[in-house]
């Protein structure tokens, strides 16, 4: 944490910011979030918000903005083609990046269909530190193979590896060497790895990436949807780079980088996204797709109010004391759980806390979806709503069984500014609660399955009447405490 000590010893994450705008949260009863989990068979994605106290789904478009970006929006210039709003913000990115092109999507995944398009050819690889769920679709849509190059650290759930997002250079080097580069359609690093506990990538990865990449002429691209936390992990971890501002060393990994794209429901806390490049070529390549899918090349789907509000973020951006706010917090709650003997994914990483839900409910059979039904047991016992990263949100076998994944995660994400430190402090208490009486917690088994993406909307049921008796010994426990 920047240069604060504290007199009493214990050392907190503290806001650089003070909260003048507020929205009213309602904490329902128990008896209530068993019906409301039972509705939503046992998916988090299918609560209502009005059944939910702390929302820690997603970062996903949920960050509080800042008043300055708040008021910036009211100076927006509403114009389908060429907006004062759009050339402020293709100049903050130039100021910021450092590359020329500018393609407005409407959020990350948009700019993903785009790039899919554009590189990628039935046959070729997409190698990357690691796969986020849409990107994966859409390199697989258009015919090509993600092939996930992590170092074997980047699964272990405890470790002191500072950059668990790392790509392995070795086995970079291998592929290219045995498919030959004009298969490979780009490298992708994806800066703080969503899928696996918003681990880092540091900037001696990013170089020795970029180096393999140009020396075989492969475009290299960089996801930085969440590079706002990766930046403010190779501030604070990376030795080399403790003296380099933030500024700086964006501007280092945008010039390693071929292309950069982002999902600025993340990254400038607001919603939408974006493309840029300084290739000509790739340019107008994207550019003759830009108007068919997301809208002419001054909007690209975003609404000029939430541009406007983007140049504002990514500027806030570049202060360290801003983007430090998700991973002290989330430091802090992990550590809390480590503390307590709790299975959380470390070292602590941006986007969220990640329970261990393998290790959490090592009593539950596997294919009963522990971290599913860890999901609802939190739900129940506390009203918290995370989300399952594990096997529900993996596809089944082309045999039909399920493919077991690798790890079995909880998310609670901490959407950037958005919950005090006692909103933290209820979620470590219930979790605490929770862990103690694990043994009360079973398995889920699906009854409406969808075929793709079934984490979304797929519906689950209890193996047994574990929840009645995990609400029960809450009664018991806590009386008629909410
Ligand atoms: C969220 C996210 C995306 C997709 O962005 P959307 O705006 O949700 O479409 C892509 N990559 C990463 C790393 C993300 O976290």
């Amino acid at each position: 944490m920047a240069n604060i000590r504290f007199h009493l010893g214990e050392a907190i994450p503290l806001e650089m910011h003070k909260v003048r705008t507020v929205q009213r949260l309602d904490l329902v009863p128990i008896e209530r979030r068993l019906e409301a989990i039972e509705e939503a068979g046992n998916n988090t994605f299918l609560l209502f918000n009005k059944d939910i106290y702390l929302d820690m789904l997603t970062d996903s478009g949920v960050n509080a903005m800042s008043d300055q970006q708040i008021a910036s929006m009211m100076t927006a210039d509403d114009s389908y083609a060429g907006s004062a709003t759009f050339t402020r913000l293709k100049d903050k990115l130039v100021e910021i990046l450092g590359k020329e092109h500018f393609l407005p999507a409407h959020q990350g995944r948009a700019a993903e269909n785009l790039l899919a398009r554009y590189y990628v050819e039935e046959g070729m690889f997409v190698p990357m530190n690691y796969h986020f769920t849409t990107t994966k679709a859409h390199v697989m849509v258009n015919g090509g193979t993600v092939l996930e190059l992590y170092k074997p650290e980047a699964l272990n759930p405890v470790s002191d590896d500072p950059f668990k997002g790392d790509m392995d250079t070795d086995a970079l080097t291998a592929l290219i060497e045995k498919e030959g580069a004009d298969k490979i359609a780009f490298i992708r690093i994806e800066a703080g790895t969503n899928l696996i506990g918003g681990q880092p990538v540091s900037l001696a990865n990013y170089e020795a990436v970029s180096k393999i990449a140009r020396s075989n002429g492969i475009p290299f691209v960089v996801d930085a949807s969440l590079l706002a936390d990766n930046l403010h992990f190779i501030k604070t971890r990376e030795e080399a780079c403790k003296d380099m501002s933030i500024r700086e060393i964006t501007k280092r990994i945008a010039d390693l980088s071929d292309l950069i794209y982002f999902s600025a429901r993340k990254l400038g806390h607001v919603r939408g996204g974006g493309i840029v490049t300084d290739n000509e070529e790739v340019f107008k390549g994207l550019l003759s797709m830009l108007p068919l899918y997301e809208g002419f090349s001054t909007y690209g789907g975003m609404s000029v109010r939430e541009m406007e509000a983007m140049a504002v973020g990514l500027e806030e951006t570049m202060d360290e004391h801003m983007i430090n706010q998700g991973p002290i917090f989330i430091e802090y709650m992990v550590n809390e759980l480590v503390k307590l003997g709790i299975p959380v994914i470390t070292p602590p990483g941006g986007l969220g806390a990640h329970l261990d839900a393998m290790a959490f409910l090592s009593h539950v059979p596997k294919e009963q979806y522990r971290a599913g039904a860890l999901g609802s047991a939190l739900y129940i016992a506390s009203g918290v709503r995370g989300m399952e990263r594990g096997t529900i949100s993996e596809e089944r076998n082309p045999d039909g069984t399920d493919h077991i994944a690798a790890v079995e995660l909880l998310r609670l994400a901490l959407p950037r500014r958005v919950f005090t430190l006692s909103q933290v402090k209820y979620t470590v208490d219930r979790i605490a609660w929770l862990y103690e009486n694990r043994e009360l917690i079973g398995g889920l088994e699906f009854y409406e399955e969808p075929e793709i993406l079934r984490f979304f909307f797929g519906k689950l049921k209890p193996t047994s009447d574990w929840q009645q008796k995990l609400a029960a010994k809450f009664r018991e426990d806590f009386g008629d405490s909410l």
